[in-house]
């Protein structure tokens, strides 16, 4: 293994270890145990990091290496420190031992993504001991809070301190899966957008013990649940989608079937482990996640709320969500308010640019022949708050060929989560590649930053 892959295994245990679980509460996270981490590891090289604080114990840590141009585009690596919480029950190891079982690390973060953080400040640490010079600034963000909405994190930054984060070209989570039998990588280009939105149901409160005719709030709320769940919204295909599915190397009746917004849906139960994703990243998808009702065992709830998780592709409108939950609720409306009205499009990157053309290099070097595969990521990560001012946001890795897409999302929040030594190597190799090829003062003559209006009045917007 190289020094670079060294680096990068040691410090992931260090990591997994700080065990900065973000339940969602303010006080939860303790990424200021990952800072110090980092801190330390960055101790000698030169190097000096600004950390900031929103909230107690929410810490971030930002290192910039300053380019020899100021005119050359900026590149930031941006990966979170905090995790998500376990169920250790499910788990055939300890969650934060960090122990290496037969190459592979097991823990939580393994994958998501303390991996590429690791990765990321391992290449930063690098070429600052080497006395490398990027062209246009390096930086490494080791952000908080991404796990729960990035409100003490990227998000925070962007409001507050965006000198800190700014960048021309952002690459984050998550990419590096092979998509199927062909050499085939996985680069997140974009994400789904969200809203959230919560049901209020109302009902009649009663006696338990009579509750025929009874206009329960829960029996209502369960109504709603199912209504939803069962609701068919019309499938749409995705020109990445339509390469992903491609690119699986299916039998050809399967996959002409998955690239027809009016078959998919009949496919799905045929698709095992990656049908899910498969409905994701063609649906605008509710999933009603948390419901709430009644008090006391003898009393007929009058009450109750369900708050649904939304996620909308590109295209789709704040109306045409609401829209389809009136259609999925149709007459349940009457007892029914539909509450909140936060709306995030979603997002995608260009591909025709400099950065996207290096992470090509990069991967066919440790892959020969292999192509990027760019997708459209159904969940949320970082990303969308530089896509968001028109910056482009890649999710870049590069695993070993163990790792297909559904192994690889399987373990994001899963039990057992844990990545192989040989992946890290790769996609370290990979990293120092990149950021070689995008900075080299020889080499980057193509690089050049993306000045749309959007971005300039989106920046304006950011920092008042
Ligand atoms: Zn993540």
């Amino acid at each position: 293994m190289s020094d670079l892959g060294r680096d990068t295994v040691e410090l992931l245990q260090q990591l997994i270890r700080g065990e900065a679980v973000n339940d969602g509460a303010p006080d939860g996270g303790g990424e200021h145990r990952q800072v110090e981490t980092l801190l330390r590891y960055f101790e000698g090289s030169g190097l000096e990091g600004v950390t900031v604080e929103p909230h107690p114990g929410r810490t971030s840590l930002v290192v910039r290496i300053e380019g020899t141009d100021a005119s050359a585009p900026a590149l930031a690596l941006v990966g979170h420190t905090d995790v998500v919480p376990v169920e250790p029950a499910g788990w055939s190891r300890d969650p934060f031992a960090a122990e290496i079982v037969d190459g592979v690390v097991w823990g939580r973060g393994a994958i998501d993504m303390l991996n590429l953080t690791a990765a990321y400040a391992a290449v930063t640490r690098r070429l600052a001991v080497e006395g490398f010079r990027p062209r246009g600034d390096l930086v490494f963000a080791a952000v908080a809070d991404e796990e729960n909405g990035s409100r003490f994190g990227v998000e925070w930054l962007t409001e507050h301190r965006l000198d800190l984060i700014d960048a021309d070209y952002v690459l984050t989570e998550s990419g590096g899966a092979h998509a199927g039998p062909r050499p085939g990588i996985t680069v997140m280009v974009g994400e789904k957008g969200g809203a959230g939105r919560r049901l209020r149901v109302t009902g009649t409160p009663g006696h338990g013990s009579a509750p025929w005719g009874a206009r329960n709030a829960a029996v209502l709320a369960a109504e709603a649940v199912v209504r939803l769940s069962r609701h068919r919204a019309p499938a749409v295909i995705t020109p990445q989608w339509r390469d992903y599915a491609r690119a699986l190397d299916l039998d050809a009746e399967t996959t002409a079937a998955l690239v027809d917004a009016d078959r998919i849906d009949d496919v799905l139960p045929h698709l095992g482990a990656l049908a899910g994703f498969a409905h994701a990243s063609t649906h605008t998808t509710v999933s009603p996640n948390v419901v709430r009702a009644g008090e006391k065992g003898n009393v007929i709830p009058g009450e109750a709320t369900v708050q649904l998780d939304i996620r909308v592709l590109p295209g789709v409108s704040r109306e045409d969500v609401e829209g389809q939950l009136r259609d999925a609720l149709g007459d349940l409306l009457e007892h029914i308010e539909i509450e909140g009205d936060w709306f995030g499009e979603a997002t995608l990157s260009p591909t025709d640019t400099p950065l996207f053309d290096a992470l090509g290099s990069a991967v066919r070097r440790v892959h020969p022949g292999a192509e990027l595969l760019p997708m459209l990521g159904v969940g949320g990560t970082d990303g969308r708050f530089y896509r968001r001012r028109g910056i482009p946001a890649y999710g870049f890795g590069v695993l070993s060929e163990r790792w297909d897409y559904g192994t690889f999302r399987r373990l994001f929040h899963g039990n057992d989560e844990r990545i192989d030594v040989a992946s890290l190597e790769l996609t370290v190799t990979a990293l120092d590649d990149v950021v070689r090829t995008f900075h080299d003062p020889g080499g980057s003559a193509r690089a050049r930053r993306i000045d749309g209006p959007e971005r300039t009045d989106s920046r304006k917007k950011a920092t008042t």
